[in-house]
Order: C-alpha cells, then sequence, then structure tokens
C-alpha cells in the first residue's frame, strides 16, 4: 500500500477527469500509458469516486462502442477494467467464435492463466488502435482471479468470445496491446475487414493474406 502522500495524485487525476461530466478520452497508441504495467487498486480512489470512475468508464464503452475497456485506455494507470457485451451478431458468427452475451462486470486486479492448450484465433480490434483490425491467436479458456469493485473475490473460467475479451483487457494492465500477439500480416483495416474478412473465422484471409493459424 503506497503511502497517503502517493496515494493523491491518482485521486485527483481522476477527479478531474470525471469533472466535466461527460466521456472519458480515450488515449490512443504511442501513448505510454498504454505501455506501463498499472498498480494493483488497494484503495487509491475513495469508494464513492470509484464507482463514478466505473460508471464513466461505462458509459464511455458503450459510446465507442466496445465490448470492454481499460483504465489506461482512459490515461489511468490502475489495475481496473470493465467487460460487456450484447453480442449483437448473426447466429452462425455467435456459434463459431462463441460470442456469448456477456454481462457487465468490473474486473480489479485481475490475472488470467490458461485452462488447457486450445488457442483460436479471430480478428479483433482496440479502442485504443482505431480503425484497425488483426488476427489474434488466444487461449480458448482461461481462468480469470481478481476482484470486483466491492472488493469481492472473483474466480470464474471464461470461453468463448468472453474469454478473448477478458485476456485483451487483461493484457492492457500489463502495458500489452492486442498488436504484440497479433499476426502482424492480418493488419486489416475496418474497411477492408467489413468488404472481405466478414467471415465467422479467419480461414480466408489467412490464406488470401499469408500467415498462419494455431
Ligand atoms: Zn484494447
Amino acid at each position: 500500500m503506497a503511502p497517503p502522500s502517493d496515494r493523491a495524485p491518482l485521486a485527483e487525476r481522476v477527479e478531474e477527469l470525471l469533472a466535466t461530466g461527460g466521456l472519458l478520452p480515450i488515449v490512443a497508441a504511442g501513448r505510454p500509458v498504454l505501455r506501463h504495467a498499472t498498480q494493483p487498486y488497494d484503495g487509491q480512489l475513495a469508494p464513492a469516486l470509484l464507482a463514478r470512475f466505473i460508471e464513466a468508464m461505462r458509459d464511455t464503452m458503450h459510446a465507442a462502442p466496445g465490448v470492454g475497456l481499460a483504465a489506461p485506455q482512459v490515461g489511468v494507470p490502475l489495475r481496473i477494467a470493465v467487460i460487456e457485451d450484447p453480442a449483437p451478431v448473426p447466429e452462425e458468427v455467435a456459434l463459431i467464435r462463441g460470442r456469448v452475451p456477456q454481462p457487465f462486470r468490473v474486473l480489479v486486479n485481475p490475472s488470467y492463466e490458461p485452462v488447457g492448450t486450445a488457442r483460436v484465433a479471430f480478428f479483433e480490434g482496440c479502442l485504443s488502435v482505431p480503425g484497425w483490425q488483426a488476427v489474434v491467436a488466444r487461449h480458448a479458456e482461461v481462468r480469470l482471479r481478481g476482484e470486483d469493485e466491492h472488493g469481492r473475490a472473483l474466480d470464474e473460467v471464461f470461453t468463448g468470445w468472453p474469454a478473448r475479451i477478458v485476456q485483451h483487457e487483461t493484457d492492457h494492465l500489463d502495458g500489452t496491446l492486442y498488436l504484440d500477439r497479433a499476426e502482424l500480416r492480418s493488419l486489416s483495416t475496418n474497411e477492408a475487414v467489413a468488404a472481405l474478412w466478414a467471415q465467422p473465422a479467419p480461414e480466408a484471409a489467412a490464406e488470401a493474406l499469408g500467415f498462419e493459424l494455431p
């Protein structure tokens, strides 16, 4: 636990961010805050401030729109992320990608480990890398441990698309962007993905662009 004198600046920064009352500005790739490990949350924000910050993160994620948002993406180096995915996709996509609805969750101090050895690869994007998507092979199933926003222990196995979301967001908290894990030859603009690679799985993209799938 940091001494009180070191704790004030983070809380002040969050107060400043929330002072506008609007959506939080999303930080884009190239900003160091996205490349540094975050501080574990241990009370740096008082409960009322934490609740307001989480609400603003949720509103910002909805507006983006996105299915996850990590605190460093709004310039706050704390080990906190939010996730939520209504999964508005066709049934075929839902089946192949395992994209089932994920209710709103707050992940505090999360970490994950793979369950089994299976990996699955799909296009994904990031609010901090706007305009682009790339194929990332990730663990098909992970065990996520941490806490929720009330400090209750979280220990849960995630599969399908929610497993991808929690890996992507937890990686942010370690200063890792999805591009670090991506097949770079798959890198595509959103326009190219919509025009060419909207299939539920990336086999055709792998063939045409020349990258490996697990
Ligand atoms: Zn991201």
